[in-house]
């Protein structure tokens, strides 16, 4: 299979909305789906609404994206519509950032958890050519979470991180491990024990988690040359890694629910701070994501922790590809269009 390394060919910020399919519980309550996918790149969606006089009509809304994907659409596909094109060039100092946007139980999740699998897959495959054979590259695996405005490690026992900019404004999260990955066996044992250390509290599983970023990095470094009696100095406690350069990397983030950043009128009070701090970082990422699109010189990544800790991410040769998902069930429809709003500002 040819991989294009033509790097003009992809588009520096790409918008992809997903469609779910209904699930059980939607179907037996009898919900319409409202959201119709028309061809690659344009949806409506009907929203059920009440006249004063409690008459029910439908109002239309119409949409256009770089694609939309309906519920028939696989994994697979949705990795090569988004994160393939940018593999290539992860090798000629890119940093690429994929989004998923959207509310809880939409599709997040199910979306994300396979790209980060396929695309080590092809950078591993990709570091073995003979054009880089020689180059003493590396692939190097982080997986950590922004909870409240705080850093998780999510592969050293949920350790609290910090974050610091170094003299040339590279960010450096303090602490944070890196793992060697060459074979995507154990990017996925990897995968499995981040995942097992998200926030999950008390209250279950999907309800915690739906209030955290989770950021996985996959970063590829160029390594010195270290002679054998050197090299078996360094364990693999992620200290070999502070000895490359980084060459390039793509940022995978399953963002918090995009409702939880309304939750600033709650009762509880921790609630009220989550809800604030996801609402800040929903609205810099989208500001940030915007000031790149118009070229602009500044990016207002100070907005907040997530956007401070992609900062390097949005400077020089930058790709973005952001995947809203959408739940097609009418009691959604508010949610829905929320996060097709969203989507259209960042476009
Ligand atoms: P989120 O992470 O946004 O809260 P999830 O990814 O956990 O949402 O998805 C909620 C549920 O819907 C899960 O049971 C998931 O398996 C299912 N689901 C999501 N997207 C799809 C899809 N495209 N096809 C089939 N099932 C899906
Ligand atoms: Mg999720």
């Amino acid at each position: 299979k040819e991989l294009s390394t033509r790097e003009n060919n992809v588009a520096k910020i790409k918008v992809v909305v997903r469609k779910r399919p209904l699930n059980k519980k939607e179907l037996a309550r009898k919900e319409d789906d409202v959201v119709a996918v028309y061809d690659d790149a344009y949806l409506t969606v009907h929203e059920p609404k009440l006249k004063v006089d409690l008459t029910a009509y439908v109002e239309k809304h119409e949409f256009c994206f770089d694609a939309v994907l309906d519920e028939q659409v696989s994994n697979d596909e949705v990795y090569r519509k988004t994160v393939e094109p940018i593999i290539p060039i992860i090798f000629q100092r890119t940093k690429a950032t994929c989004f998923a946007y959207g509310q809880t139980g939409s599709g997040k999740t199910f979306t994300m958890q396979p790209l980060p699998l396929r695309a080590a897959e092809d950078l591993v495959r990709l570091l073995h050519q003979p054009v880089y054979r020689n180059q003493r590259f590396k692939l190097w695996l982080s997986y950590f979470e922004i909870y409240g405005g705080k850093l998780y490690d999510l592969l050293s026992d949920r350790k609290k991180l910090c974050m610091r900019e170094d003299g040339r404004q590279q960010v450096c999260i303090v602490g944070l491990q890196e793992f060697e990955v060459s074979d995507v066996a154990i990017v996925k044992e990897y995968i499995e024990r981040g995942n097992s250390s998200r926030s999950t509290g008390s209250t279950g599983v999907n309800e915690e988690s739906s209030r955290s970023h989770a950021i996985l990095q996959l970063v590829v470094k160029k390594h010195p040359e270290v002679k054998e009696s050197r090299r078996n100095n360094y364990n693999n406690d992620g200290n070999e890694s502070r000895v490359g350069k980084v060459v390039g990397k793509i940022s995978f983030i399953d963002l918090a629910g995009s409702e939880r950043g309304a939750d600033t009128t709650d009762n509880d009070r921790q609630t009220r701070i989550e809800g604030a701090e996801i609402n800040k970082s929903l609205l810099a990422l989208k500001e940030c994501i915007r000031a790149l699109d118009n070229d602009q010189i500044h990016i207002p990544f100070r907005g907040s922790k997530l956007t401070e800790v992609l900062r390097d991410s949005f400077v020089g040769n930058s790709r973005t590809v952001m995947i809203s998902c959408i739940s097609p069930n009418a009691g959604s429809c508010e949610h829905t269009l929320n996060t097709l709003r969203y989507a259209d500002r960042v476009k």
